[in-house]
């Protein structure tokens, strides 16, 4: 992984120089939609008054044009960068830190000025708040800084009081508010900052050599002399990724001692070689990332022979590879997807990029990337294979296809259960293996999938919503119909393990029935249980019509926990009388004959287990809320009538 980090760095830097790689991406755009604005701030020494330019809206190159690299080292770090996404690191950070990072210079002595005229001294130690704004310098209606912050403690809190007279200020002057803009830089005397040749060298500084420079020289004494694991140049290096913003680590425990816990320790690099590393490390944070069932992700290609020569090159290689991704992942573009994945095939191609990827599961934690996944050498004809079987799902038979809801690999996160908390998945393991088990074309076990597929939808019965896929919209008859399609596609890409079945000619039932059991591929025993579920489908529909809310107590008989033989036997009872009372059993009594051949054949030798038992019942009564027919169909709408 490490090594094809190294490789996106190469190309980058081989073809860029000065700032481009380091540049992160801003928001542009709001939540409303929109358009942001640049925030001037202009310290004018002269007339010791600071005034703001609010009048730039952003673009694609605003980020480049004031040279926004982010935040500068961990959480406590003290800020010097003159561009930043947020206004409070101008109010108490930047020209101290500017102070403190810049060599001698005229810059250096304008900074003094400003932090002399425009900020009041606190005197505390921490240097983050040792200078905050004097807030009557930008108008005098607001009070003294020194005042309004002289009995707040905390120092954030006192930030947050200036922040707000700023926010007083905005709202005054311009009628606009801090939500407004996406990016604050600073000006004296109206050049801004990061046009300053000394600033520039700076960031150079910072951004290049990093820290390995200081720890060159601690290590001096006990290293003399290493060789870096990438170009194999001899001298005292730096072997810490400390400084690395994609920690390594991991919680899956085998990735980590086979993969990373001795390459860590093993990993030397030369400043050179630990440059391409941190730049190939943005490259993959700011052009290969996206997300999957909630979770961020990265897709890191390895390139076996010809690679991207030039960063346009590498940008149309990165565009398309997460088009391909963007493609499978939602419903919304699978139909169309099959023409657009040809032509990607194509163009790699016709470039003849012969390549595998990883695809990297993290969370964004603090400063750094925790890796929870790493999905190894996946090869990218998968999204092909995987589109084919997902379109193929949705319309593997009329009845399927009929119905409005399709899957896509984004599906599953609604599928099973996973738990929600601030809109991100706590328990993923499951679904993560998943994953890799789709991409890497790995048999599953369907019994567990089954056994998760039945969890969930009790949930939805029971209306617990810790859930994605039982919040407030979720309903059994969706998510059984999502299910079963999600079935269809896993088998679709054969990672499903053979399974009996049985001739449909058999069976005493109607050709509609012989074709969907025929393309469900169900044996006696699962097709004895879907006609089970079948019936208490339509003792449902005639439940329905009487309740209020629509409610079907049939589908409580169901514990959702599994159901053992003989639980099945007294169902079947019950669902027997059902159809009397409800006066259907007319129509359903070769249904019912057939379900009771096929269970009293196989009682002896029954092989599924209580979760399937209870999930190919329900399968059935899926079936039945999708199958439209002609006789109790009459009854019903009659029903229906009455209720509108
Ligand atoms: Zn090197």
């Amino acid at each position: 992984m490490q090594e094809a980090i190294y490789e996106l760095g190469e190309i980058i830097l081989n073809e860029t120089s000065g700032f481009t790689p380091y540049i992160k991406p801003l928001k542009i755009i709001n939540k409303n939609g929109k358009t942001l604005n640049v925030m001037k701030i202009n310290f004018d020494t002269i007339n010791k008054k600071i005034s703001f330019d609010t009048i730039e809206e952003m673009n694609q190159k605003t980020a480049e044009k004031y040279l926004f690299f982010g935040r500068y080292g961990g959480p406590n770090k003290l800020q010097f960068y003159s561009s930043s996404a947020n206004m409070s690191n101008h109010l108490h950070q930047t020209f101290t830190g500017l102070l403190e990072q810049l060599e001698e210079s005229y810059l250096k002595d304008t900074v003094k000025k400003v932090l002399e005229d425009f900020y009041f001294d606190t005197q505390l130690k921490d240097n983050r708040y040792r200078y905050i704004l004097k807030i009557e310098k930008l108008d005098p209606n607001l009070g003294k800084t020194e005042d309004i912050i002289k009995d707040i403690k905390e120092n954030k809190d006192k930030i947050k009081e200036i922040e707000k007279k700023v926010k007083e200020f905005l709202k005054n002057n311009y009628n606009l508010s801090l939500n407004d803009f996406g990016l604050y830089t600073v000006y004296i005397d109206g050049k801004s900052v990061h046009e300053y040749d000394e600033y520039r060298e700076l960031v150079k500084k910072v951004l290049k050599i990093n820290t390995s420079e200081q720890k060159k020289s601690q290590k001096e004494s006990s290293n003399p002399l290493q060789e870096c694991t990438f170009c194999g140049i001899k001298g005292q290096l730096n072997y810490s990724l400390k400084e690395f913003s994609i920690k390594y680590y991991t919680t899956n425990l085998k990735i980590f001692a086979s993969n990373f816990q001795d390459y860590e320790k093993t990993l030397i690099l030369c400043p050179e070689c630990e440059k391409k590393i941190i730049v190939g490390q943005k490259y993959l944070a700011n052009n290969l990332n996206t997300y999957l069932a909630q979770m961020q992700l990265f897709i890191l290609p390895n390139f076996l022979f010809e690679k991207p020569t030039d960063l346009e090159d590498l940008e149309n290689f990165s565009d398309n590879i997460k088009e391909s991704f963007s493609l499978v992942k939602s419903y919304k573009n699978i139909e169309n997807a099959r023409t657009t994945l040809k032509e990607i095939e194509n163009y790699y191609s016709e470039k003849r990029f012969f390549f595998n990827m990883d695809i990297i599961f993290y969370k964004p934690s603090n400063q750094a990337t925790k890796i929870i996944k790493i999905i190894k050498d996946i090869d990218p004809n998968i999204f092909l294979l995987i589109q084919n079987s997902l379109e193929k799902a949705n319309n593997q038979n009329s009845i399927l296809s009929n119905n409005g809801y399709r899957v896509s690999l984004e599906s599953l996160l609604y599928l099973i259960p996973v738990k929600k908390v601030n809109n991100t998945p706590t328990n993923y393991k499951y679904i993560v293996n998943l994953y890799e088990k789709i991409f890497k074309l790995v048999k599953i076990d369907l019994k567990e999938l089954i056994k998760n597929y039945i969890k969930l939808l009790g949930a939805i019965q029971r209306n617990r919503k810790e859930y994605f896929g039982s919040q407030e919209n979720a309903s059994l008859q969706s998510t059984l119909i999502q299910q079963i399609k999600f079935y269809l596609f896993l088998r679709n890409l054969n990672l499903i393990r053979k399974e009996d079945f049985m001739n449909v000619k058999d069976l005493n039932l109607k050709n509609e029935f012989k074709e969907y059991l025929s393309t469900m591929n169900y044996d006696e025993q699962k097709t004895a249980l879907f006609l089970l579920g079948y019936l208490m489908g339509e003792i449902g529909k005639q439940e329905s019509t009487r309740t209020e809310d629509r409610r079907k107590p049939i589908l409580n008989k169901l514990s959702y926990k599994g159901a053992d033989l003989s639980k099945i036997r007294k169902l079947s009872l019950t669902i027997f009388n059902k159809l009397r009372q409800e006066k259907i059993l007319r129509y359903n009594e070769s249904i019912y004959s057939e379900f009771r051949r096929l269970f009293d054949k196989n009682e002896e030798n029954w092989n599924l287990n209580d979760y399937e038992n209870e999930f190919y019942i329900l399968s059935g009564y899926a079936y039945s809320n999708m199958y439209k027919k002609d006789e109790p169909e009459l009854e019903n709408e009659e029903g229906g009538i009455e209720n509108v």
